[in-house]
């Protein structure tokens, strides 16, 4: 998940045992643990701020089969209540330490409980890659964001950046366009990569100007962002920006740092499954965009947790 959510954390009695325990209450947590209860077998849920995960932070939602078009929020809302009423449990807290060493998964979190499991779904999802620029730390939360619709308003009939060319950098492009006078996408090639759908909205939107070929070198300002130093890749020219806020969209990290050493990850510190979503630990299994895959969407993530919750019934409670 991106950032702390805000909570909608509440009294759980946890139990000692379950028969599996998902990390992480997005998509793919949410879809692990109806999957796990249609199978038949205790599921809970540990998810660290709001279910529904990285959803709660897009705008609206196109792209779900069954919903034209939805907020974010509500389609998170709307999947966390699907798991509860199927008797999914849920419990709000951060996992700190794992064990998966024996057969019996050891999760402790942060309230001091420790449960146990016979298996695991971890989908902690993914978080968004820094610039790692100079002004990048210092101006976050001071006109350095990562998070539009969070953070969006500040900049009404303001002039901000948009760092990226992903589906991302260009949704939320066109989400500030609504709100800021001026946003420029600043791009380190001359073509996009987001999908032709969000290229043609944005390229069709008057206040929505491109800078190809361009990085930023260094984030300046006072008490707030006032500027970006900008280097142009092809002919190594810097100069320096004006905006009043920058919006960094640059790709994800997999949450996967508690599993290190645990469970086999790739070079990139994605987690490495089989077709059934299985680790190369017995009984650990991982699912959404904490995986090592190629197309990172809702319906992927929804999809993987339903096969591992299905694959771990079969393999472990039959
Ligand atoms: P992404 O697709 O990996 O795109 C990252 C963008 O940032 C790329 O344009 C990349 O440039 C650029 N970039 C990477 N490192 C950079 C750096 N250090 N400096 C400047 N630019 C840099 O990431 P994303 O947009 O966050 O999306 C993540 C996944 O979620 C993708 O699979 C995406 O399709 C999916 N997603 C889907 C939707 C949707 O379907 N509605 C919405 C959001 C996200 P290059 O192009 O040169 O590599």
């Amino acid at each position: 998940m991106f950032f702390d959510l805000g909570t909608s954390k509440s009294k759980s009695n946890i139990k000692e045992y379950y028969d599996m325990i998902i990390i992480g209450g997005g998509p793919a947590g949410v879809a692990a643990g109806i999957y796990a209860v249609q199978g038949g077998i205790k599921p809970l849920i540990i998810e660290k701020d709001l279910d529904g995960g990285q959803i709660n932070l897009t705008e609206y939602v196109e792209n779900y089969p069954g919903f034209s078009s939805i907020t974010g929020e509500e389609l998170a809302e709307k999947m966390g209540e699907h798991a509860k009423k199927f008797g999914v449990e849920f419990h709000y807290g951060e996992v700190i330490n794992v064990n998966f060493e024996k057969e019996e998964k050891i999760i402790s979190l942060d309230d001091g409980n420790i449960v146990k499991a016979k298996t695991v779904v971890i989908a902690t999802g993914a978080t968004p890659r820094k610039l790692n620029v100079p002004g990048e730390k210092e101006f976050a939360g001071r006109g350095v964001s990562y998070c539009a619709t969070c953070d969006g308003h500040f900049f009404k009939n303001q002039k901000v950046a948009v760092i990226g060319g992903g589906n991302t950098a260009v949704e939320e492009a066109l989400y500030l366009s609504k709100i800021a006078k001026e946003v420029y996408i600043i791009h380190r090639r001359d073509k996009l990569r987001a999908d032709k759908i969000y290229q043609d909205k944005a390229f069709n939107t008057a206040n929505i100007k491109f800078i190809w070929n361009s990085v930023v070198k260094e984030i300046k300002g006072d008490k707030k962002v006032n500027q970006l130093v900008l280097e142009n890749r092809e002919n190594g020219e810097v100069s320096n920006f004006d905006v009043d806020g920058v919006f960094v969209f640059v790709g994800l990290l997999p949450v996967t740092q508690l599993f290190k050493d645990k469970i086999k990850l790739d070079d990139y510190g994605y987690i490495i499954v089989d077709e059934h979503r299985e680790t190369n630990v017995k009984g650990v299994f991982a699912a959404g965009d904490v995986i090592q895959k190629e197309l990172r969407q809702i319906i992927t993530a929804a999809a993987d947790g339903a096969i591992a919750a299905s694959f771990a019934v079969r393999e472990y409670f039959n």
